[in-house]
């Protein structure tokens, strides 16, 4: 197996090649071991902190902020954010409240970016 990953781990963004064989991967490109590091959980469990908006009070125009208190794998970042876009929440509400408890069977939770005092 031969991937190519950019590391996101710092500005540099190095372009990592990986070669795999019999589960013993090599690298090329990375300068330093945090993008080997990196790259294997890239190839391994990719996953993202979901952020998105959910609707407030029954009101569509105004939004609160949210996100993944966990990283979810990033082939489920789509549906969780279909799933929260369905969703209404009741204020008041403070920045880290859960809003929807174990999105998708995942066993994360989704929590308040913000007090819904400030939106
Ligand atoms: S491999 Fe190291 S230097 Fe390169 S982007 Fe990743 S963390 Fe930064």
């Amino acid at each position: 197996m031969n991937n190519d990953i950019t590391c996101i781990i710092c500005p540099l963004g190095c372009k990592i090649h990986i070669e795999e064989e019999n589960n013993d991967f090599t690298f090329s490109g990375n300068i330093c071991s945090k993008g080997e590091k990196y790259s294997i959980l890239e190839i391994k469990n990719p996953i993202r902190i979901v952020t998105t908006t959910v609707f407030v009070d029954n009101d569509n125009h105004r939004l609160l902020p949210v996100r993944s208190k966990k990283g979810i794998h990033k082939d489920l970042v789509l549906k969780c954010i279909v799933e929260l876009s369905k969703i209404k929440v009741k204020t008041p509400i403070k920045c880290g409240d859960i809003i929807y408890e174990n999105i998708l069977g995942t066993g994360v939770n989704i929590i308040a970016s913000r007090d819904s005092s400030n939106i």
